[in-house]
């Protein structure tokens, strides 16, 4: 049995240290992000029998950006077997940008990983659909049963995203061009963007983990999401490419498998037992924001949580 009390504590002591930091950025490169408030702050944990703990502005609404590549990855695992994620998309790291180029011209323009920009453009674009809208609304629909919440598109955010996505688009160019991209590459791109562009708070987000952490059935709605097989898959996924070129030292320190955005979210999951979710918009050089990896890091430390402890 878990001890909530005690889960309650380290929340509420990881989220008061974390708000002496002051580093980190906005991200600026899609200008929605920038004017965000960069003192929001919040914290959540849910627990695989559904328990939920929360501080700070756990119920602002957030862009989901990279997070949301969990989902699509979720839904192409469940639309195809493992090893064809595994060949067509990839498991490794990159160790670089999450929209690096050079990644993709050193490995024959195999994108390595579905959590890099190129890999989620490449899911995106093979998850099973006849038409754009339906592409778009089965994603939609995973979001929404992994976090048990009307996920909803930002219009702002995506018109923000979607008027400055020119390296994405060329990114899915390059993938057409080697035979990594399944749709055609503007629509692909489109609803990658949109797929982005959806809002999302720390409550939903560690829902949407819990869901993973508890190998497929939604904690809140009781309903099986995920076949129980394609976790691990997942997690693993998270593991090598989650926190982008600096997942090898969040390995190394945090050890949980993990995975951030842009707008300020970041996803820890520990299996069996909870997910996490931490939201603080400033972000690192990398692209990870600087409150939510101290505050996971204290929370998961304080609570003895390290998928490769011993004993
Ligand atoms: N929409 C963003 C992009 O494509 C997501 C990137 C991120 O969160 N790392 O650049």
């Amino acid at each position: 049995m878990l001890d909530l009390k005690k889960i309650k504590n380290a929340v509420d002591s990881a989220y008061q240290e974390s708000l002496v930091e002051s580093g980190g950025a906005n991200a600026d490169y899609i200008p929605y992000l920038a004017q965000i408030d960069n003192q929001l702050c919040g914290l959540s944990v849910i627990t695989t029998q559904g328990d939920i703990i929360c501080v700070g502005d756990s119920q602002y609404r957030f862009a989901i950006e990279s997070i949301s590549k969990v989902c699509t990855l979720a839904l192409a695992l469940e639309d195809f077997d493992a090893q064809t994620i595994q060949q067509k998309l990839g498991a490794s790291a990159t160790g670089l940008p999450f929209n690096s180029v050079m990644a993709l011209e050193l490995h024959g323009d195999k994108p390595l990983s579905p959590l890099v920009n190129a890999g989620a453009i490449s899911a995106t674009s093979i998850i099973k659909a006849k038409s754009k809208e339906e592409r778009w609304q089965r994603i939609l629909a995973m979001q929404r049963k992994l976090a048990a919440a009307e996920i909803t598109l930002s219009d702002e955010l995506n018109q923000s995203e979607q008027t400055t996505n020119f390296h994405n688009r060329g990114i899915a160019w390059l993938l057409y061009a080697a035979g990594y991209l399944y749709c055609d590459p503007m629509e692909a791109c489109d609803v990658y963007t949109r797929q982005c562009s959806t809002l999302i708070n720390t409550v939903e987000l560690a829902t949407l983990g819990a869901t993973i952490a508890s190998g497929g059935v939604n904690p809140v709605t009781k309903e099986r999401v995920l076949q129980p097989e394609n976790c691990p898959r997942i997690l693993a996924e998270m593991t090598m490419e989650g926190m982008y070129d600096s997942s090898g030292d969040w390995a190394y320190n945090v050890g949980l498998p993990s995975k951030s955005g842009v707008g300020g979210g970041l996803l820890t999951v520990i299996p069996g037992k909870m997910a996490i979710a931490a939201f603080s918009p400033p972000l690192d050089p990398i692209g990870n924001s600087v409150k939510g990896q101290k505050m996971i890091a204290r929370l998961t430390q304080e609570l003895g949580y390290n998928l490769y402890k011993c004993s």
